[in-house]
């Protein structure tokens, strides 16, 4: 199959294969792997498995593209229009894209719905904000002028997680293509089909051959020979901070341009004088939302001590009316684990709590859920009587699992929010607005959410203090980290200098 512009393909299928330079291609190898639906077990598609000369060949492609500049040379708003192109198909396409969302990553309807009408806004976002992205006019001396302009780096790596599969994509093509970049996307073996149909929809709008490629691939082999490709100027990665520190230390090799956005333990206080209902109902999405797979999830729990049995019997009771279900249904509230393994890692961390002397107040095992008898489910669960040492509170589990404790003023709020070597996010309650903005200016996080369960919107910055990574996305501040910045000096004056004085 090749991806004409004409070409009508079908978003859901049994064959999806990569696209370097503009065409769909089989691995050099000819071999392909198995993608599943986590909610059943069952053999969703077969993909094409990248090898190492499938990556020198997308870099090629890359690297092609962005030199011959028909992409990063054209007018900014025609890039721009090309873009919004790119968002109306994929809104034409939203149901089918929706589904197969669902089918390859086992997420809840809502939550699929309302991530890949985020990865649709993204696009719409950097068509609107790269026609006003600009360089300065810098004061200088005497006759002199300095002006910046703002280049693309080149060609760009993206390597991203099976948890946001669509949106991840999203986050990653549309600022690097925004600014003229040509990339390479690497989705997780997990979850590659919504990434392998967004890339045709790149191309079906016009964007030129080889600016947006992706390959399909083991990690440690395609994703880590991406890193420390010589040909490669940028890596752009989301997954678990283990993996981040790995591509750090490869880019370094020829200094590339580095960013990560890693895992998180992030805090969620509750204030005694907050909404308790709002809070409650808060934190379960905080939690629970995409089955706690998520960066952000807001999975310590720290409730000030005057008002833990009250908040806590609303928790827990609420927290037991959660919906386990086909993932395609409205009614569900929470989807499927993605895979096996990842249960088994919940599951053991869960166990740990119990060993070390924790409180399973909720859940705390598999789940059966009707129909899905050989899915990945896990019971939403909360841990109480937990301690600061313990592996559930410092590690993130990134599972359906919270773990609470309690605070007995702002200072050791803050102090326990504090202390992780995560840093991603925190979500505060209360009603006190002068207390909410003092310790959202204290805690150590990248974002902040003040009485919102809701954390990231296209044009609000994304991304990690401490070892949650660096550098923003979702963001106008996204388009200086697929740029460099040229200074250009310039002498205006009308008599020649002769600095030597010769
Ligand atoms: P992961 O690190 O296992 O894998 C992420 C990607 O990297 C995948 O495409 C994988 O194939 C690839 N990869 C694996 N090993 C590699 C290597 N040695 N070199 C190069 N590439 C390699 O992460 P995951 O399990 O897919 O996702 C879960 C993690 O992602 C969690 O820690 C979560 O917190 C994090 N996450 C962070 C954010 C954020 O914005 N900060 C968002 C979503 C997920
Ligand atoms: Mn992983």
């Amino acid at each position: 199959m090749s991806t004409a512009k004409t070409e009508i393909y079908a978003v859901k299928r049994d064959q999806y294969d990569m696209i370097i330079g503009g065409h769909s291609t089989a691995g050099s190898e000819g071999e392909y792997f198995v993608t599943y639906n986590p909610a059943t077990g069952e053999p969703l598609a077969k993909v094409a498995k990248a090898t190492k000369a499938d990556v020198d060949r997308a870099v090629q492609a890359a690297r092609t593209a962005f030199e011959t500049g028909k992409w990063k040379r054209s007018p900014v708003n025609k890039r721009s229009r090309t873009m919004n192109k790119i968002a109306s198909i994929m809104r034409s396409r939203f149901n089918e894209l929706v589904e197969l969302e669902i089918l390859n990553s086992g997420k809840s309807l809502s939550a699929a719905q309302g991530q890949v009408m985020q990865a649709i806004e993204d696009f719409e976002f950097y068509a609107g904000a790269i026609v006003s992205h600009r360089g300065a006019v810098n004061p200088m001396p005497g006759p002199f002028m300095n002006y910046t302009l703002k280049e693309p780096l080149g060609v760009c790596a993206q390597i991203i997680p099976w948890n946001y599969p669509m949106m991840m994509a999203a986050w990653k093509i549309a600022p690097a293509i925004a600014t003229g970049c040509s990339v390479i996307l690497k989705p997780a073996s997990l979850t590659p089909l919504t990434a392998i149909v967004m890339t045709e929809i790149c191309h079906e709008a016009g964007v030129p051959e080889g600016v947006v490629n992706i390959i399909t691939g083991d990690g440690a082999t395609v994703g880590s020979y991406l890193a420390e490709h010589e040909g490669v100027d940028k890596v752009a990665f989301t997954g678990e901070t283990g993996t981040g520190k790995d591509i750090m230390a490869k880019a370094s090799q020829t200094l590339k341009r580095v960013t990560l956005e890693l895992g998180g333990k992030s805090p969620n206080l509750v204030f005694a004088d907050a909404d308790l209902d709002a809070a409650v109902d808060g934190s379960l999405f905080g939690i629970f939302y995409n089955t706690g797979q998520s960066c952000e999830a807001r999975s310590r729990l720290y409730i000030e001590e005057s008002v833990y049995d009250a908040f806590m019997e609303k928790f827990v009771e609420k927290a037991k009316k959660l919906v386990l279900g086909n993932p395609l249904d409205q009614g569900t509230h929470v989807g499927a684990i993605i895979s096996e393994r990842q249960l088994e890692v919940i599951d053991n961390y869960v166990k740990s709590a119990e060993k070390e002397g924790a409180t399973i107040a909720l859940g705390g095992g598999r789940a059966k859920v009707d129909g899905f008898e050989n899915g990945h489910w896990y019971l939403p669960t909360i841990i109480t009587e937990v301690n600061e040492d313990m592996k559930v509170v410092k590690e993130e589990i990134f599972g359906p699992v919270v773990v609470v404790s309690t605070f007995k003023d702002e200072k050791e709020a803050v102090k326990l929010a504090n202390n992780t070597d995560f840093g991603l996010a925190a979500a505060i309650w209360t009603k006190d607005h002068a207390k909410a903005t003092r310790v959202a200016g204290m805690i150590q996080a990248g974002t902040i959410m003040i009485n919102s369960p809701f954390s990231a919107f296209p044009g609000t910055p994304f991304g990690g203090y401490k070892q949650s990574g660096f550098g923003r996305e979702l963001c106008i501040e996204t388009l200086d980290l697929y740029t460099e910045t040229k200074s250009v000096v310039s002498y205006t004056g009308s008599r020649p200098l002769n600095p030597f004085n010769l």
